[in-house]
């Protein structure tokens, strides 16, 4: 297939539907400790308790898994209370839960919806086990700001940023339905990872461009790393962006986790019909902005990611191209496989294919450029999120490891 790069430029961008309206009651997951403090002294906590009682809730929260103020017994019964009337400790509400038999798990998320009579907003979650590790796929926005013209999430109309309590709530819905806290009872269908924790890891893959909603995904992410809560190592965090060049340099010193690049293609002409942002940011500027990543190193490689699609961006040449572009960044290189959705004019490039082109990569010194699936039954996708009901073909399994396990070394 070939690409027409005149007649296929799909706008850049949407205008984003910030329709989101604050529940009357709000729940406090998501709350930073200084807005925790606020949130206090509105139900008239003196301030200077406030410190001690945010140290409380953040630890029954996100050390013990709180769902309820009663549960809170080091808390006075007054101000239990008090927050109960006024507060909530909600999570996004699971509609439905896919457990395959390899212990990966979708969880489709229900969002308040903010205006009577609109539909509610859903967005997926996902949780890839391994042996000794677990990562869970995160997203960042309903829908997505960006229009690239492979996904099938840029194709969805609406677009609403989600807030950093529904990012973090994605985190903690993981763990509740785990039992991931300290008196949780885990689950005895599907195969969990070995060792204490359940989610070891997370990628900011799911839907939407974090960098679209930089300041609720800091917010979150500040949560998530949290030392004294939460608690996953920045190190273990990976963030995905199509190259929003002016938020990269701020995610590597606000945020300070690994950085993944959707990148795609190694010529403009190309990346700019495959992931439009390109017309805004082209490939040079991408990497330069990975060249100037806070905190790069090799022991902190840029994770570049490379859907592979039959005649499109998947020739030798291409292969080669890709290895000399990357020249001198500190980077990992992630092939995807494509997984088709209905109605895309994209295919799969055939698996001889990949494996020529992940050769290429590999005799250039990137390790295990492409993954094969281990699962049987996998029910999940990142990235490419389908409704909850589909089942994923083998090509599709193959495509969320890939993604999923593109931070492992
Ligand atoms: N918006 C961010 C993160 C979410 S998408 C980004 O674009 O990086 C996560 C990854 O899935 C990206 O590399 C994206 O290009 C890839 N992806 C999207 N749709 C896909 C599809 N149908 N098949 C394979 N990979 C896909
Ligand atoms: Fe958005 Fe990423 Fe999909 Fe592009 S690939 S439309 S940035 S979710």
């Amino acid at each position: 297939m070939t690409v027409n790069a005149a007649t296929q430029l799909a706008p850049i961008e949407k205008i984003a539907e910030e329709r989101y309206v604050a529940p009357a009651k709000p729940s406090l997951v998501g709350l930073s400790r200084a807005q925790l403090a606020d949130a206090l002294g509105e139900i008239g906590v003196p301030e200077k308790a406030r410190k001690m009682r945010v140290q409380q809730l953040w630890n029954w929260l996100y050390l013990r898994g709180a769902k309820t103020f009663a549960e809170m017994t080091s808390v006075s019964k007054d101000l239990r209370a008090a927050l109960d009337q006024r507060f909530t400790l909600a999570r996004p509400e699971v509609v439905a839960e896919q457990v395959s038999v390899d212990g990966t798990r979708k969880w489709l998320l229900r969002l308040p919806s903010e205006n009577p009579g609109e539909r509610p907003h859903e967005v997926e979650c996902v949780y890839i086990p391994d042996t000794v590790r677990a990562t869970l796929c995160v997203s960042s926005q309903v829908g997505c700001t960006l229009n690239c013209s492979f996904c099938h999430t840029g194709t969805q109309r609406l677009v609403r940023n989600l807030t950093a309590g529904e990012i973090v709530g994605q985190v903690m819905v993981a763990r509740d339905r785990l039992g991931d806290w300290p008196e949780g009872v885990r689950p005895t269908d599907g195969v969990l990872p070995q060792g204490d924790r359940l989610v070891t890891n997370i990628v900011m893959m799911g839907m939407g461009e974090p960098l679209y909603n930089f300041d609720n995904v800091r917010d979150a992410l500040h949560i998530v790393t949290d030392g004294e809560g939460l608690g996953i190592s920045k190190r273990r965090v990976t963030l995905s962006t199509s190259g929003v060049v002016p938020m990269i340099e701020r995610a590597g010193a606000e945020i300070g986790v690994l950085l993944a690049v959707s990148l795609h293609a190694v010529r403009d002409e190309l990346r700019d019909v495959l992931v439009p942002l390109n017309r805004k940011y082209d490939i040079a500027q991408v990497l330069e902005a990975c060249r100037n990543y806070p905190g790069a190193s090799n022991a902190r490689r840029i994770t570049f990611e490379y859907v592979m699609l039959k005649g499109v961006n998947d020739s030798i040449d291409d292969a080669k191209a890709l290895v000399r572009l990357l020249k001198g960044i500190p980077a990992k290189i992630n092939l995807i496989p494509f997984n088709p959705w209905p109605g895309t004019k994209y295919e799969c490039s055939d698996w001889d294919q990949i494996e020529k082109f992940s050769e290429v990569v590999f005799n250039a010194g990137y390790a295990s450029p492409v993954r094969t699936p281990r699962g049987r039954d996998i029910l999940a996708a990142c990235g490419q999120l389908k409704s909850a009901t589909e089942k994923l073909t083998a090509r599709e399994r193959m495509a969320l490891r890939a993604m999923a396990m593109q931070d492992e070394d």
